[in-house]
């Protein structure tokens, strides 16, 4: 955090006891979809920033919560991400706000950030909530000037909150942030599809039948094509590769050829 470079292998060690986080606020939140390892990266955080002596803040329901404030942000303790591991969602909460898309709601949020001397923000989301942390992060100094013209901070508070530190981790199922090896979810989720066709398999085999599986996807078809993959499917459907026309009676000329079918779409969001 706060811009430290890399460490090389042999450096590591040297690396993590430098790392000091002794009067710096850091702020943890899940925003949008959830996705299973968000709690784990949300322990991580926490426990890490605990481990360099920092003071750590869980920020609840996301981006609506640093909007509000109040009993919203609230400090972690060491204890206070015990047993969440395991745990799908995400324990503390997460949402969609449409205040943090306006000026004004960014404006609040700063505000309740600056009042506790958080500058470090960790957002753990998909694509909006990190475009969304960007623009805050850009906007920051405007915003702390807008605070202080209007008599809300003073200009210690600008001068000691000057620059705001984001961290972003990619939480998303659909694994389509481009420089993130596998984004958090992807592998539980794929994980659960293929323990949901296993079961349909057996099924499909006893009566034989052919069975459509829709995934979430949206946008982007990569749980659809993975999962068809490992599974051994004869058909998938991918929104990045629309299917030709006339598909249908090529698909049934298929299928009455064959028989324990599994097929996939994506079209569900
Ligand atoms: P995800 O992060 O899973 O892609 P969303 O796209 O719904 O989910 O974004 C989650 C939240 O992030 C939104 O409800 C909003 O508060 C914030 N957000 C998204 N896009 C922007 C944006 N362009 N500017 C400011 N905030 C944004």
């Amino acid at each position: 955090m706060a811009g430290a470079a890399p460490p090389k292998r042999q450096d590591t060690r040297k690396f993590f006891e430098n790392l000091s986080g002794e009067g710096k606020s850091i702020a943890v939140l899940t925003s949008g979809g959830d996705a299973q390892g968000m709690n784990a990266a949300v322990r991580a955080v926490v426990r890490m920033g605990i481990y360099v002596g920092a003071k750590v803040y869980f920020i609840h329901e996301g981006y609506q919560g640093m909007v509000d404030g109040g009993d919203n942000i609230k400090e972690a303790t060491w204890e206070s991400v015990s047993s969440m591991l395991q745990v799908g969602g995400t324990v503390i909460g997460s949402a969609r706000c449409k205040e943090f898309r306006t000026h004004e709601g960014r404006l609040k949020a700063a505000h309740n950030l600056v009042q506790r001397g958080i500058t470090n923000l960790c957002v753990i989301g998909g694509d909006g909530s990190l475009t969304g942390a960007n623009l805050f992060r850009e906007e920051w100094s405007g915003l702390l000037d807008e605070l202080l013209q209007q008599g809300l901070i003073n200009e210690e508070a600008v001068r000691s909150n000057s620059v705001l530190h984001i961290v972003g981790m990619v939480g998303s199922i659909d694994n389509d942030f481009c420089g993130t090896d596998m984004t958090i979810g992807t592998d539980s989720a794929l994980h659960r599809i293929i323990e949901v066709v296993d079961a349909i398999m057996t099924t499909a085999q006893s009566h034989q039948r052919t069975f459509v599986l829709e995934v979430m996807g949206r946008h982007c078809g990569y749980l659809a094509l993975v999962s068809a993959l490992a599974c051994g499917a004869d058909w998938v459907f991918i929104p990045e590769m629309p299917p030709e026309d006339g598909w249908e009676d090529s698909m049934c000329q298929k299928l009455s050829e064959v028989t324990h079918t599994t097929q996939y779409f994506n079209t569900h969001s």
